[in-house]
């Protein structure tokens, strides 16, 4: 239960196991044409959403290099590892980098978005990058808010980390006007690593055509004029788009809103959970991510507990990284995860504590009766 690689249904893995067919052929354009309309259906838009071959770091770096020149004056959100990660890239390809930071653990102010950007008459923003739900930490920021004033900007593209909300929880890139958004197969997809998707929006397109950062694989201007005859610019992981169809087939029966209940009432479960076995969720409690829960653990160290889980239970948790290593650990609940899982690792959690004399079982039983009240909402 980690936040990706994620579980994968077995339909999907008996689809990755097919003999490869040819990328040019009819029978693999028709299926560009059906995961391509189906990914529009996830993103909630009418833009092109484009698949690439690489895992989601390729599509964030795709977006911003396919859009934005150098020396070009972009706003960074950062409260977490993937918000660094997007001030590194954003620095590397010498665009001047603006950051918002917020306290690991805490979401992003969107009023510091409102003033800067209101601040700037001159229009010489062009473009904010931040993360939706921030993996690290267990955040989720308010994008619809930050989006809204992005918007109000009018010069400034949307480059949006949505690797870990997307197939999560509500992302409508039409609605809020989301430019570019970047995912990844590995986490909401419920398929395994190794493809990535970016959305473009009619103004990302217009912005790309006076970009001027070096590009060549991950130029989505190649992505573009072969997706409009169903084809890709070079040999795309075939088999991959195999399990990419299988799995939208998966999510198109299950349905939108269903996908994010589902998410909604596994975060709750986990959530409400922690608490009654006296930990402390380590993100603000009002933008808990619907992907990951991060919890605090005081006394113990971190992965000394989740190896215990390993070997004993058979359940992978997700450390802490840089500074939060050996303070907390997190549960993944996203992508293919029912009320079994979450059930399980709320015992194995409480078990554990009970046998490091942290907490009673009668704490197990009421943390279990805690989600149970929260998996019978659906
Ligand atoms: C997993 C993840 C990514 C992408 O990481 P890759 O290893 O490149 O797939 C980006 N942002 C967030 C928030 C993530 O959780």
């Amino acid at each position: 239960m980690i936040p990706g690689p994620t579980p994968v249904p077995e339909k999907v893995l008996e689809a990755l196991g097919r003999h490869p067919i040819g990328h040019r052929s009819k029978d693999f354009q028709d299926l560009v044409e059906i995961t391509t309309k189906n990914l529009q259906w996830l993103h909630q838009t009418k833009n092109d959403v484009l698949t690439i071959t690489g895992s989601g770091t390729a599509a964030m770096e795709a977006g911003i290099i396919s859009t934005l020149s150098k020396g070009d004056k972009v706003i960074c959100g950062e409260n977490g590892k993937f918000g660094q990660r997007w001030v590194k890239v954003a620095q590397e390809f010498g665009l001047e980098v603006i950051k918002i930071d917020a306290k690991w653990g805490s979401p992003l102010d969107p009023e510091n978005f409102k003033k800067i950007l209101e601040k700037d008459y001159k229009k010489e923003i062009k473009a904010v990058i931040l993360t939706h739900s921030e993996t690290s930490t267990g955040v989720i920021n308010d994008l619809k808010t930050i989006s809204s004033h992005i918007r109000n900007h009018k010069k400034a593209l949307s480059i949006i980390d949505c690797v870990t909300s997307i197939g999560a929880c509500d992302v409508p890139v039409d609605e809020w006007e989301l430019d570019i958004v970047a995912s990844g197969s590995q986490k909401g997809y419920m398929i395994p690593p190794g493809l990535s998707f970016v959305s473009m929006s009619q103004k990302a397109w217009k912005a790309s055509e006076a970009s001027n950062l070096p590009k060549f694989y991950l130029n989505l201007k190649s992505y573009k004029k072969s997706l409009s005859s169903n084809s890709n610019p070079y040999t795309p992981a075939v088999n991959l788009v195999f399990a990419l169809n299988e799995a939208l087939n998966m999510m198109k029966d299950e349905g939108l809103d269903s996908i994010f209940a589902r998410h909604k009432k596994h975060r709750l479960a986990v959530s409400e959970a922690a608490k009654t076995l006296n930990l402390q969720l380590f993100a603000d409690e009002n933008h808990l991510s619907p992907s990951v829960t991060a919890i605090q653990i005081k006394d113990i160290d971190a992965e000394q507990f989740r190896k215990t889980i390993k070997t004993k239970y058979d359940i992978l948790l997700a450390g802490g990284q840089d500074h939060l290593k050996g303070k907390i650990f997190r549960v993944g609940h996203l992508g293919y995860i029912n009320d079994r899982d979450v059930i399980s690792v709320i015992a194995a959690i409480g078990n554990t504590l009970v046998e490091l004399n942290k907490i009673s079982t009668e704490q197990v039983g009421e943390a279990l009766k805690i989600a149970s009240f929260h998996l019978k909402v659906t």
